[in-house]
């Protein structure tokens, strides 16, 4: 049999990071990939299509990934391996779509748009929603103290904000993002990446507009997100990522992995794949319901010419319209032909027909039009990916399950990280620091050994 000392499960952010590191002290290592390439959700499309006037080439990710890093030498020391990628830097300009409303974007007055965050910008909200919102906002920090602390996301966002900005738009947007109840959520289910605000914020920004929020600035490499999976793959050598190699079941007593193609012993084994999928595989039970989460829908578009400009991406809390955001890949890499991409969020486990993918693009379609994305544009290129799971529901059982778990497993060397290993919400920054440090505990025990 096989044998390796550390055992790597996919070849995401997560799984390339930890073998980045893991190389710098040992050349036993193996990981192992279902699918035929690398880059897990990181992957991109490049489309190209002949068009009278010339050549539209249409670059997308599986779904819109930006990258805001905390730690900018992490970004410097990968963009430095891309060699001549030019990683373009963006000033953010995110908006909600809110018939009525008019706002100061780029310079300019724009109708029926506001600035993101919402819960910032209210006065950019026609005269009614804006005195509603601002009023229940009041009432709900007069009233905080005498409710005990919430218990679930839902009871979080009418405390801090009131009814009238959880209402309009915290409520409906997140429902169609996680196509759940969101009282079933932690109160923390979003952790740093929820914009939160009070009245003082209001107020600031109505004074002197103020870029809230993690990502105020993006960076965002010309060639993709896949960029980013390269540069982590670029000191790999030759044989030590298999590919179309995925693991079916994990011997935990005698530490075993079996894959579709043999069977392998390990010291280590690091997996990236979704904690609930592991926990099968190595025939851990656990309580029916504790692991949901939505699935996103994805249709990348490419038209025959440019749409609306300077936007980035645009967020829809209307029950009405189909998707929850808009991307517009063009207007970040300055390109001239629109180049969008539009998430719907779906529960957990569907899966579409030729049929209903067509259908749900003609209801996309529509729907852009209507909201005055599309006008006379043609489409000229369209891919569409499910990604499932996408956000998962983190929820008090989730987090306590996941701890549980995951230290029964790692008494057998078993390590789950990454944003489906720790079935958290996090960014790629955090999927690298985390495998990294994991690594390097594990390089560190083995020189102590
Ligand atoms: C809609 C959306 C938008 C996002 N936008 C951003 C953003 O703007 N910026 C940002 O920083 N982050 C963003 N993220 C988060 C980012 O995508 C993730 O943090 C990151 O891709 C997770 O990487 P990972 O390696 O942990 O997981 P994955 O990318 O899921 O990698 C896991 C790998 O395991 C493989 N695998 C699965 N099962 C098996 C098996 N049985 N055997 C072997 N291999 C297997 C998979 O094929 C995959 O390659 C976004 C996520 C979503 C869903």
């Amino acid at each position: 049999m096989e044998r390796v000392r550390h055992l790597i499960v996919g070849a995401g952010i997560t799984g390339l990071a930890y073998a980045d590191r893991i190389s710098e002290s040992t050349d036993d290592y193996l990981v192992i990939e279902a699918e035929a390439e690398i880059g897990g959700y990181c992957r991109t499309v490049v489309r190209e299509v002949e068009l009278p006037e010339g050549r539209a080439r249409f670059v997308w990710d599986f779904s819109g990934h930006f990258f805001h890093f905390r730690f900018p030498e992490i970004e410097a020391e990968l963009v430095k391996r891309m060699g001549n990628e030019r990683v373009l830097r963006v000033v953010r300009d995110a908006r909600i779509y809110w018939p009525g409303a008019r706002a100061k974007i780029g310079g300019s007055e724009v109708e029926n748009w506001v600035n993101y965050p919402f819960q910032t910008h209210l006065h950019e909200l026609p005269k009614v929603d804006f005195i509603e919102c601002l009023v229940d906002l009041w009432e709900a920090e007069q009233m905080r103290h005498l409710h005990p602390p919430p218990s679930n996301f839902l009871e979080m966002l009418y405390q801090r904000f009131g009814k009238g900005t959880t209402e309009r738009f915290l409520r409906p947007y997140n429902e169609k993002l996680y196509a759940t109840d969101l009282a079933c959520l932690d109160v923390d289910a979003m952790g740093r990446f929820f914009p939160h605000a009070d009245l003082k914020a209001v107020f600031r920004t109505m004074r002197r507009d103020s870029a809230i929020g993690y990502n105020a600035t993006f960076t965002y490499p010309e060639g993709g997100a896949i960029q980013y999976v390269r540069a982590l793959a670029s000191r790999l050598p030759l044989g030590t990522i298999a590919l179309n190699e995925g693991l079916v079941q994990v011997d935990r007593e005698r530490k075993i992995a079996r894959t579709t193609r043999r069977e392998i012993a390990f010291e280590h084994l690091v997996s990236t794949i979704p904690f609930v999928r592991l926990l099968e595989m190595s025939g851990l039970l656990y309580e029916q319901g504790i692991y949901t989460s939505n699935a996103v829908l994805v249709f990348n578009l490419g038209f025959d010419r440019k749409g609306p400009t300077g936007i980035h991406w645009a967020y829809f809390p209307q029950r009405e319209i189909f998707f929850y955001r808009v991307g517009f890949y063009d207007n970040i890499l300055n390109t001239l032909h629109m180049s969008l991409y539009v998430e719907i969020g779906f529960p957990s486990g569907q899966s579409f027909s030729d049929e209903e993918i067509q259908s749900h693009l003609e209801r996309v379609l529509e729907d852009l039009r209507k909201v005055g994305i599309l006008t006379d544009q043609r489409l000229v290129a369209w891919h569409w990916v499910l990604m499932d799971p996408a956000y998962v529901h983190i929820t008090k059982a989730s987090i306590a399950d996941v701890s549980r778990k995951k230290r029964v497993l790692e008494s057998r060397g078993i390590f789950s990280i990454g944003r489906y290993g720790s079935w958290t919400y996090c960014s790629i920054e955090d999927n690298i620091i985390e495998a990294r440090a994991l690594a390097e505990i594990h390089a560190e025990a083995w020189r102590k050994n």
